[in-house]
């Protein structure tokens, strides 16, 4: 009758943490581990020392989509050189490109900054406290972010689901069904919400994500090391394989349980306990293709330089510098690619680009979250007597080492080698 009142049916016990001893023992044996094993990484020892939020919300906003070992570096140049949400408030895209430079998803470093001069401008430098809030109000700030902060810098017993969290509890709850569907994401966050510790929740969770990046690791899981591995019901599924005949929590007892593997994909006994997570098949990206010219000429002492153009201030690599690049049609023949690109050149030069002379060096392959993009790389070594049109877009000539310094992405650090 609930059913069809429209009500979802009840989560069947397999899926859940019901027994409250359980989860207070997990709890326990968790923070346990957490306190002898857990990494020494800088954000936390700042966190340590009370230093601000804003130290975590840097930190977890460059962890997004990027490892830990990669930021680790730019998050120590970062909070050296914005310290304070003030500080941050000042910079200019331009430093935050930069310094964000080869980290990806810029679009991210874009919007910390947007977002400290919120904080600074219109919440008289005070950072909202509760996950609701910082979510509500904070540009780039989304649900994980928020319950980070608001548990990790302020104590508020909220959860957090990230990829590391999406692993270890598909795999405690023997969750099969994509994980990325509503129905398990909505699921996940009320257990991580049931599961924190109620008194010290930014520890819970930080060893929830720890226990995912460490030992709950997506191929080869170690659960013989495992501190909850008494709590994991996927690692009894392995050890005892099919479920006894008896009812017990093991039997979902619903052949259309909406956290189960899809019945046409069932338990693979050759996977052990990575039958879960499960992720719908991604989709495959977008082919792409660009050519790029390296324009080079002599600088007055002798050096090589470089000529760039800034990308547009939104949408892809916002506010990026770039070697001049035209997109291409799809199988364009070499000679129409010339053509094309000798055209836009002759917008920057102002003055007509032979097509002939454009070099064809090569392609560079990048490939970005949703776009398989491959540059098509010519050069065009310029003679003395060739002038720029400064009323086009911002422009610059660059040393090699310049080049290091701006703000290019990691495909044109490809391009130029
Ligand atoms: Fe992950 Fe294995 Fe631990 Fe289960 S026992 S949580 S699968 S590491």
């Amino acid at each position: 009758a609930a059913l069809l009142a429209g009500t979802p049916a009840p989560v069947p016990a397999l899926h859940l943490f019901s027994d409250p001893a359980e989860t207070k023992a997990l709890r326990w044996d968790l923070l346990a581990w957490y306190d002898r094993c857990k990494r020494d990484l800088p954000w936390r020892t700042l966190v340590r020392e009370a230093v601000e939020a804003v130290t975590l919300w840097v930190s977890e906003i460059m962890l997004q989509q990027t490892q830990v070992a990669t930021v680790i570096d730019y998050y120590n140049r970062w909070m050296q050189k914005w310290p304070t949400l003030q500080a941050l408030a000042q910079a200019s895209l331009e430093e935050v490109n930069e310094l964000w430079a080869g980290l990806g998803y810029y679009s991210r470093g874009k919007r910390l900054q947007e977002a400290a001069r919120k904080v600074v401008l219109e919440l008289a430098g005070r950072m909202p406290r509760t996950a609701e809030d910082l979510q509500k109000l904070l540009p780039g700030v989304g649900r994980y972010t928020a319950g980070a902060i608001a548990s990790i810098s302020y104590g508020q017993a909220t959860g957090v689901v990230d990829g590391n969290v999406i692993r270890v509890l598909c795999r405690l709850r023997c969750i099969g069904a994509d994980s990325s569907s509503p129905a398990v994401i909505d699921h996940l966050w009320d257990m991580a919400n049931a599961l924190v510790d109620r008194s010290r929740p930014g520890d819970f969770n930080q060893a929830l994500m720890e226990l995912g990046a460490t030992v709950c690791v997506p191929k080869a899981p170690l659960c013989g090391e495992c501190p909850v591995k008494q709590h994991c019901r996927a690692q009894r599924r392995k050890l005892f394989g099919k479920p006894a005949p008896v009812v017990d929590v093991e039997d979902c007892g619903a052949g259309d349980c909406r956290l189960c593997p899809p019945a046409t994909e069932p338990w693979d006994s050759s996977l052990g306990v990575t039958n879960f997570p499960r992720k719908a098949a991604k989709k495959q990206p977008r082919v792409a293709q660009t050519a790029t010219c390296v324009l080079e000429r002599r600088g007055c002492h002798g050096a090589l330089e470089y000529l760039l153009v800034q990308r547009p201030s939104s949408g892809l690599l916002a506010g990026l510098w770039e070697f001049p690049s035209v997109p291409l049609a799809q199988d364009l023949q070499e000679e129409k690619q010339r053509e094309l690109l000798a055209d836009h050149l002759q917008a920057w030069l102002g003055q007509p680009v032979p097509a002939e002379r454009l070099r064809l060096i090569g392609e560079v392959v990048h490939i970005f979250s949703h776009i398989h993009q491959t540059y098509v790389v010519y050069s065009l070594p310029l003679d003395g007597d060739m002038t720029l049109d400064p009323a086009s877009s911002p422009l610059r000539w660059v040393t090699e080492e310049e080049f290091h310094t701006s703000a290019v992405s990691t495909a044109m650090k490809k391009v130029l080698e």
